[in-house]
């Protein structure tokens, strides 16, 4: 038997932690690999999960501890798991004790059942004693606990909920005097019902029947698929008979999207479809919520486990297929916290680990992809038209420069808007920010409203009379007047709010709908404007990047893109792509029916090349273009890129730790280039200063060889400082 076990703990240190097994082996009690264990952790004591055994420790025989308890009899991450996971922690070069904790839902990191509990009650046999006894006396609620129990040989919680109403108080009572007891037993292994299909779906198009064939082709092998299809060319249809086949075959399905905001719409489908438990996880539940449906999933109950992000960890036994949605999207790589990954790419390791097919859907596939795509590593599965009657929209450039402006919507604009409300049908009207204006003026001295905090302006939000920083939260009262010069202010330029205040000066009588991060504050807000967009109660619909993502109005004729500059010029190589990105999606909103759909798309630069070979050569124009100025550049994926980035309280330091962590790669390896480190391009966030430094390679085992042997210094330098920083390997978005 091992002599050791090595446990992973939610610390930010870089290493297991070695432990004696627990002292009573004998009742089988030798924990498992994946499996959950209570350790004493100086005065603490900690949940962690046993990664793997030894016969010998660094640490003296006499200092190791033994394991407290073993909390599951079965691992809670299995073998696939546990490979995955550890080479996450490796490759995004995070603590493996804190990828192990991030995968697991809170309740599990605090000792919660992995399997569904039932709280049971008992009278024991003092109770017994007691009740024949006429005990007690002067409590009748007690009494009649007591006598329940007795005659039922025991009762759940829920069952006492329901005979007794209130009971606890009794039991407490009761439990003291140690007349009854209470247990958590496991739930008899929950029944999955065979899943079963409600509908058969349309016949499937030509080139959807191509794409089905070739991923069932891979089912029970590793092959990455991209399904390169225009928005409304049948993509989750096509996803909904690969699953059809999997569940047929007793397998499960794991189902990425990159939004909570699209769940409820996928999910509805999926629920058309099949008849069959699903797992839905997703980052607004409540941790019992969450513990559910970790536990459907774990348990094999749910046949398909849906969610976001975080959803690549979920536990998915029989896994035959992972399917990730809207694969471009930036919200797969998480940016909060230190451990920074991108669940599309853990995706596709989790696929290759399992040896099942992923299948990477999207009408604008990431430049990475179409190049893996190109380099023979995807396989591509076009969808080049729309499913049933729609039309491509047909896109054109409205020239800011030349025609007039009325609080940002150009005369064309306005005209094609009521052209097409007269002919019944509905129009999206894009703009990339909320609020009601970006910046409040004095007209007299110039003075423009400031965020303290940050290198920003704040943002005018009339209807709430408030100013807001849409990058740290602060949030001030409206002022009527100039602080400085006490003349009037007032807001300039456009946000959500304001259009929609134009828009309803403009068409009046006409019923508009916002969709943006203020108007959905709450659960069921964006089912609430969806569901007026669907029925046509609503006309127009204005929104931010929410209204890009998914959603089907069959009605929608005209989307009208109010500015696509912001894009053009940025310090970030990646702008033009992501530009591009949301004008196709957004563009795919319009003419999902059989009415055709019209895009226009206002901008100051009409000649810009970006534009025009999106305009002349549509995605794939575009993507071929940039890939080539990508590969100029030697930017990824002609390159690997990970970038330090840190925030101090003064620039000054915030530069010296990078400068210092630079030094001390003294000469850095052949092939491995740091540039930098920069301030920011919004230098100062939330009262504290960024900067960041690059570190860039053609190879990716160069750049980590470097890493390996880097990052522990560079952790050496922090404990000195005030200075909090973090690496991002593959970084998706450079500030
Ligand atoms: P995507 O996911 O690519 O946007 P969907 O699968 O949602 O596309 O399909 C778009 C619309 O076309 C949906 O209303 C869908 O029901 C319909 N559709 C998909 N495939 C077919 C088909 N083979 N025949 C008829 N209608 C289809
Ligand atoms: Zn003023
Ligand atoms: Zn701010």
């Amino acid at each position: 038997m091992p002599q050791v076990l090595r446990v992973a703990l939610d610390t930010p240190l870089r290493r297991l932690f070695d432990y004696l097994p627990p002292a009573s082996t004998e009742a089988g009690e030798f924990p498992a690999i994946g499996a959950r264990v209570r350790v004493p952790f100086g005065r603490q004591r900690l949940i962690g999960v046993v990664l793997s055994t030894g016969d010998d420790s660094e640490v003296p025989p006499g200092k190791l501890k033994p394991i407290l308890e073993v909390l599951d009899p079965k691992p809670v991450l299995d073998r696939a798991a546990l490979e995955l996971l550890t080479w996450a922690a490796q490759y995004y070069q995070h603590p493996i004790g804190e990828v192990i904790a991030g995968a697991l839902p809170r309740a599990l990191r605090f000792g919660a059942p992995a399997r569904e509990v039932e709280e049971r009650w008992l009278a024991t046999d003092a109770g017994a004693m007691a009740s024949a006894a006429g005990e007690p006396r002067r409590a009748p609620r007690q009494r009649a606990l007591l006598s329940l129990l007795l005659e039922s040989g025991g009762a759940t919680a829920a069952a006492l909920d329901e005979q007794l109403g209130s009971w606890r108080e009794a039991a407490r009572a009761l439990l003291k005097r140690g007349l009854i007891a209470s247990a958590e037993i496991e739930t008899a292994s929950p029944v999955s019902p065979e899943p079963r299909l409600r509908a058969a779906g349309p016949a499937l198009l030509p080139e959807q029947s191509e794409a089905v064939k070739a991923v069932m082709s891979g089912f029970g092998r590793f092959v990455a698929y991209v399904l390169h299809g225009v928005t409304g060319s049948g993509k989750t249809e096509v996803y909904l008979r690969l699953i059809g086949h999997l569940l047929e075959q007793g397998k499960r399905a794991l189902v990425l999207v990159p939004e909570i905001g699209l769940t409820p719409q996928l999910l509805e489908r999926f629920r058309e479809r099949f008849d069959a438990p699903m797992a839905v996880l997703h980052s607004a539940l409540t941790d019992a919520e969450r513990l559910a449906a970790w536990r459907d999933a774990y348990s094999g109950r749910a046949r398909v486990v849906l969610g976001t992000r975080s959803v690549v960890f979920a536990p998915v036994p029989h896994l035959g297929l992972i399917v990730v949605d809207e694969e471009h999207d930036a919200s797969f790589k998480q940016h909060e916290g230190g451990f920074h990954y991108s669940a599309r790419d853990l995706a596709v390791m989790r696929a290759r680990h399992a040896a099942v097919p992923v299948v990477l859907g999207s009408a604008t596939p990431a430049l990475e992809t179409l190049h893996n795509v190109a380099a023979g590593r995807y396989a591509h599965l076009p969808l080049p038209r729309r499913a049933g009657e729609a039309q491509p929209p047909r896109l054109a450039l409205l020239d800011l420069r030349t025609s007039a402006v009325r609080q940002g919507l150009s005369t064309p604009a306005v005209l094609a808007i009521e052209r097409h409300l007269a002919g019944d049908g509905q129009v999206l009207v894009f703009l990339n920010r909320r609020g009601y204006a970006p910046t409040l003026l004095c007209t007299a001295c110039g003075w423009i409203a400031p965020c303290r905090d940050c290198d920003a302006r704040l943002t005018v939000h009339l209807a709430a009379g408030r100013l807001r920083c849409h990058h740290c939260g602060a949030d001030a009262p409206l002022p009527e007047r100039c602080p400085q010069c006490g003349f009037a202010v007032k807001p300039v330029g456009q946000g959500t709010e304001r259009i929609e205040e134009t828009l309803a000066s403009l068409f009046p009588g006409v019923s508009i709908a916002r969709l943006d991060r203020d108007v959905v504050r709450r659960r069921g807000d964006l089912e609430d404007v969806v569901r007026r967009m669907a029925t046509g109660e609503a006309h127009i619909l204005v929104g931010t990047q929410m209204i890009t993502k998914g959603h089907d109005f069959p009605n929608v004729t005209l989307v009208v893109v109010l500015n696509a500059d912001q894009g053009l010029f940025s310090t970030d190589f990646r702008a033009p792509e992501r530009l591009a990105q949301t004008i196709v999606q957004v563009a795919g909103r319009a003419g999902r029916g059989a009415k055709p759909g019209e895009v226009l798309i206002q901008t100051e630069f009409p000649e810009h090349p970006l534009l025009a070979s999106l305009l002349a050569e549509g995605y794939e124009g575009f993507a071929r273009a940039a890939l080539k100025e990508r590969s100029q550049a030697a930017w990824p994926p002609f390159s690997r890129l990970a970038a330090v980035r840190d925030s101090a309280p003064t620039p000054e330091a915030a530069l010296g730790f990078l400068t210092d962590a630079r030094g001390l790669a003294r000469r850095p390896p052949r092939g491995v280039r740091l540039l930098g480190p920069v301030p920011a391009a919004m230098a100062k966030r939330a009262g504290r200063y960024h900067a960041q430094l690059l570190i860039e390679s053609p190879e990716r085992s160069r750049l980590h060889a470097f890493l390996d042997a880097w990052l522990p210094e560079v952790e050496q330098l922090r404990s000195a400082r005030r200075v909090r920083w973090s690496l991002d390997v593959d970084p998706i978005e450079l500030f």
